[in-house]
């Protein structure tokens, strides 16, 4: 069943979001395909804005679920040409809401399972592991990588992020893989 994700608002800082009972959020690196994976989810064409503008979607974006639960949109990383003043801004701002949202149980951290994590991946998942903020890795564009070459891909890209193979989640916005079990761990998390 598609995640009835409904829109609720955008914000600058977390603080001015609406208070969270339980609460999951997708973070990575711009162009990962963080936002096919929200629609996908939610079985939605325009939920989230599929875009490769840089810049479009520097802001936390919140959606509800029927049953209370809700779901974070972090905006993306490493958009190669954002003046330092603003990445600077994105770090604030992201690293505000990781560490101090109540009710955020857990973060997805989605990374290009065609061209696996970037230094700026295991950076964000260096500094999760530091500050003790629970997260787990979901592999995007599955259907990106050869059938030939998926076994070693897996073990090459969960051994990059310092994780176990089994412990990847792996999908596809494009091709469906993956995102019924993904909308069920989501569900689960924000199950009261
Ligand atoms: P975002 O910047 O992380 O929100 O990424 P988008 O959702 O805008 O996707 C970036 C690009 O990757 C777009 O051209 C998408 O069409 C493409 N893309 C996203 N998910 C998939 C997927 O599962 N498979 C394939 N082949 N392409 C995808």
């Amino acid at each position: 069943m598609p995640l009835q994700l409904k829109f609720v608002t955008s914000a600058k800082r977390h603080v001015d979001l609406p208070d969270a009972q339980h609460e999951v959020a997708f973070v990575g690196r711009s162009n990962v395909g963080k936002s096919s994976l929200i629609n996908a989810l939610a079985n939605q064409r325009q939920l989230a804005r599929v875009s490769n503008t840089p810049g479009r979607t520097q802001l936390l974006n919140m959606f509800v679920l029927p049953n209370g639960g809700s779901v974070v949109d972090l905006p993306g990383y490493g958009y190669a040409r954002v003046p330092a003043k603003e990445r600077a801004g994105w770090q604030r701002m992201i690293e505000g809401y990781l560490l101090e949202r109540e009710g955020l149980e857990l973060v997805f951290v989605l990374v290009d399972g065609e061209i696996g994590p970037t230094p700026l991946d295991v950076q964000m998942l260096d500094w999760l592991r530091a500050n003790d903020v629970p997260h787990t890795v979901v592999a995007t564009k599955f259907d990106k990588v050869k059938s030939a070459k998926r076994a070693t891909r897996k073990k090459d890209l969960a051994a990059r992020a310092e994780l176990e193979p089994g412990d990847i989640m792996w999908v596809s916005a494009s091709k469906g893989t993956g995102i019924p079990e993904l909308a069920q761990h989501v569900l689960m998390m924000l199950t009261p």
